[in-house]
């Protein structure tokens, strides 16, 4: 045994046994420090020392290994790079006694160790196992095809056991351990059974894993074959007429399908939709979507007609007998269907219906379908902004649905019916499409005969639809919709149109959906409900708080048995205290005038109030007003500077005080330049220290000349001018003919005062104080 001592090269994660060979490169000088110690000192000889732990840091004695690879550099070449690059070849094991240096990063470790060679073994025995390893191997390499065969080149003429050991466990696919033990076990014949075990072990493995790839493959086949098989039989049981073996279901629909009035294309889409349905797996996700698509199309109305009612007489009998009043409107609905009806005119306009909430748009336009034999749907479009809620959306997104275009078809359950669509002037728009856009195309004749939403994907006919629309305010609808609609405006109702309705309409009607009790109402009562529990253009409210006493009076019949006719007289008992009391107009204030103003809840009283005091000239304006309003405010200032020598004020106050205009009730927005002239007249009031009379009320734009412009609402704004006690108005020239269209009920209780230029209107109320 000789003792010697080495340099030793530490591989991390490598393992080199004796009998082969590693490639080596170095990029530091103290690796290549101990390339140069070992060629100079020891003949190119090293130790090589397999590191187990390939992460650890420093090294520790105690975990270094007993066992070495006693080596030698047969190659070594500097690179251009400035690395050295080394082969090694391991020549015996060896046993290590001692490392010096170790844990001294600048020195070369180094080591003591002393040669080991082999148990001895039998050669006999040496010979069979090297056979033996021999065909094991050559078994192997021929079954596993991921090794190859160039091992069997190189042992082909080794005898040493010992040799044969060390280069073929390397090549085997075992881990480092594993190889750490070969180097470890001096004991040549268990080395050979190592090797044995590690080749039948592979081999194990191998024949799992086939076992495993087959099964799975003999499992896809296998549901291949029943596919086939299950298409197979299919074919042959239609070939026989053998209907049953697919459920009832599919041949419902298919009958279903062939019954529908929808054009061939769609037909024959269905079909193929079906065809995908059928053959589709229960499991697959897609099977519900294209069965909610088939539903679909086969509940739209497809070929569906009413038969209209041509009877123009009947047709007014019937509008008369829903609607009180509304002559007006009632004649235009006549004259718009007899052109319908004699031209067949596909491109006449669209009826939008215009006026205040509850003064009968969407019942008339009920009244309208029922008495022209059609059937009815409304679809309110208030607050849309999204194009796919008209268009839907495409089927691959999920939950998917047709647009409510199409949605309403099918409520409709006819292709011609009469389609109401609500709030037309509530629609916004924003990033997700121009809903106006879409709406356009559903309302235009011309391209309403292709309507196409994404979810059903083909064209729908809506060219034989009666489209009427609704709105509050004909200002807020978009522009190019305004184009295609023969607006019909319906104004609010006075309080004895609202009587007449109440006794014709609404009271018959609750009192026979609650069971037909004798219940009357006395005129007195119903306009007391009218005039202090109601605040409303039309009878929407009325209509609820007639219901809510005969509610009540039905539970009294019921639980206190009272009398079942009834005369409700005392409307304090079912209603409570009275929720409106406009209070008369008790006092004139200096600064402070009447204006009128139309609202949704029909004509209000607006009361402009003007203050000064000490400034520079300033001007405030408050109480929630709008843009144009704030600008008619301005104008009325200058215009009464400007003039302020006609009204007898003096010029050069202007600079020395501010002026504050306020509207009260300030929560409720107000906008408009009707209130110019009265914002005038209360500047003049305020200034002059002079009152207005209470009992009289002015409506009418201003031109910085002082000219009067007209306004609307004439008849809403004379209503709410005689609920306020108010007896005189004053109203622009150019509204003149608007009087033609007001009730004589209206006009009897009212003087109209026609003014042209606000001189006018100043010399009236303001003049003979002047004198
Ligand atoms: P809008 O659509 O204008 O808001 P509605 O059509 O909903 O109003 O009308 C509200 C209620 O008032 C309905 O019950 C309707 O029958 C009734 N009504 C409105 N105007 C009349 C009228 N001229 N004659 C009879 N009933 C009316």
């Amino acid at each position: 045994m000789i003792k010697t001592n080495l340099p030793v090269i530490l591989l991390r994660g490598l393992i080199l046994l004796p009998n082969n060979e590693i490639r080596l490169e170095f990029d530091n000088d103290l690796s290549k420090n101990i390339i140069d110690v070992s060629e100079l000192f020891h003949d190119s000889m090293l130790l090589v020392v397999n590191s187990i732990n390939p992460l650890e840091e420093s090294l520790r004695e105690e975990d270094m290994p007993s066992i070495g690879v006693v080596s030698k550099i047969v190659h070594k070449i500097d690179l251009p790079n400035g690395n050295t690059r080394v082969i090694i070849r391991g020549i015996n094991r060896a046993k290590i006694n001692e490392f010096l240096n170790l844990n001294r990063a600048s020195e070369v470790l180094e080591s003591i160790v002393t040669n080991i060679s082999d148990e001895n073994i039998d050669s006999k025995q040496e010979k069979i196992m090297v056979q033996k390893i021999y065909r094991e191997l050559e078994n192997y390499v021929r079954r596993v095809p991921y090794i190859s065969n160039s091992i069997l080149s190189l042992i082909v003429n080794i005898n040493s056991l010992s040799k044969l050991t060390d280069i073929v466990a390397p090549s085997l696919p075992i881990d480092n351990n594993r190889l750490v033990e070969y180097l470890n076990e001096l004991n040549l014949v268990k080395r050979g059974e190592m090797l044995l075990a590690d080749i039948y072990h592979e081999q194990e493995i191998f024949d799992i894993e086939k076992n495993i790839d087959l099964k799975v493959k003999k499992d896809i086949d296998q549901s291949q074959k029943e596919y086939f098989i299950r298409e197979k039989i299919k074919l042959m049981k239609e070939e026989i007429g053998d209907n049953s073996f697919k459920e009832n279901e599919v041949e419902e629909l298919i009958k279903k399908i062939n019954n529908l009035k929808a054009p061939k294309k769609i037909k024959d889409r269905l079909h193929k939709e079906l065809k995908r349905y059928e053959g589709m797996n229960s499991s697959s996700p897609e099977i519900n979507i294209i069965r909610n698509y088939i539903d679909w199309m086969i509940e739209l109305p497809w070929g569906i007609y009413t038969k209209d009612c041509d009877d123009l007489k009947l047709v007014k009998e019937k509008l008369d007998e829903s609607h009180f009043g509304l002559e007006k409107v009632k004649s235009r609905i006549i004259e718009f269907l007899a052109v319908k009806i004699v031209s067949k005119d596909l491109n006449s306009p669209i009826i939008c219906l215009v006026g205040p909430p509850g003064v009968g748009k969407t019942s008339l336009a009920k009244s309208i379908a029922n008495s022209i034999n059609r059937n009815f749907v409304k679809m309110s479009v208030g607050g849309m902004h999204d194009e796919s809620e008209i268009r839907g959306h495409r089927r691959t997104y999920l939950g998917a649905m047709p647009g409510r275009i199409i949605t309403s078809m099918k409520k409709a359950k006819s292709n011609n019916p009469v389609f109401l669509i609500d709030e037309i002037d509530k629609m916004t728009q924003d990033f997700r499409g121009d809903p106006t856009s879409a709406l356009l195309e559903v309302l235009d004749p011309e391209q309403n005969k292709y309507f196409s939403d994404n979810y059903i994907e083909e064209e729908y006919d809506l060219s034989n639809v009666m489209f009427i629309v609704t709105a509050n305010n004909i200002e807020n609808i978009p522009v190019p919709l305004r184009d295609r609609l023969e607006i019909i405006e319906l104004n609010s109702y006075t309080e004895f149109e609202k009587l007449d309705i109440a006794k014709k309409h609404l009271i018959p009607k609750i009192v026979k959906s609650h069971g037909n009790k004798k219940i009357e109402f006395t005129d007195e009562t119903i306009l007391d409900i009218i005039r202090y529990y109601t605040k409303e253009a039309g009878v929407r409210d009325l209509e609820r708080k007639i219901e809510e006493v005969i509610r009540k009076i039905i539970t009294n019949i019921l639980i206190n048995k009272d009398s079942e006719e009834m005369m409700v007289d005392d409307i304090k008992e079912y209603l409570g205290n009275k929720k409106y009391n406009e209070t008369a107009n008790t006092k004139n204030e200096v600064g402070v005038v009447n204006g009128l103003a139309y609202t949704i809840y029909g004509g209000e009283r607006l009361k402009i109030e003007v203050n000064y005091y000490e400034g520079t000239g300033n001007l405030t304006l408050t109480g929630s007003l709008g843009d144009v309003m704030k600008e008619s405010a301005n104008i009325a200032l200058s215009y009464v500077k400007s003039n302020a020598k006609y009204f007898k004020i003096d010029p050069k106050i202007f600079g020395k005080i501010d002026i504050h205009v306020h509207v009260p009730e300030g929560a409720v927005p107000k906008d408009g330049p009707s209130a110019g002239i009265t914002i005038t007249t209360a500047i003049i009031s305020a200034l002059k220290n002079e009152q207005v009379s209470n009992n009289i009320a002015m409506t009418g734009e201003m031109t910085l000349r002082g000219n009067i412009l007209p306004i609307g609402g004439l008849k809403e704004k004379s209503i709410g001018a005689i609920k306020n006690n108010i007896s005189t108005i004053f109203i622009p020239k150019d509204n003149f003919n608007n009087l033609e269209d007001i009730e004589d009920e209206i006009k009897n209780k009212l003087k109209y005062v026609i003014v042209d230029n606000y001189k006018d209107l100043y010399n009236q109320i303001f003049k003979n104080k002047d004198k």
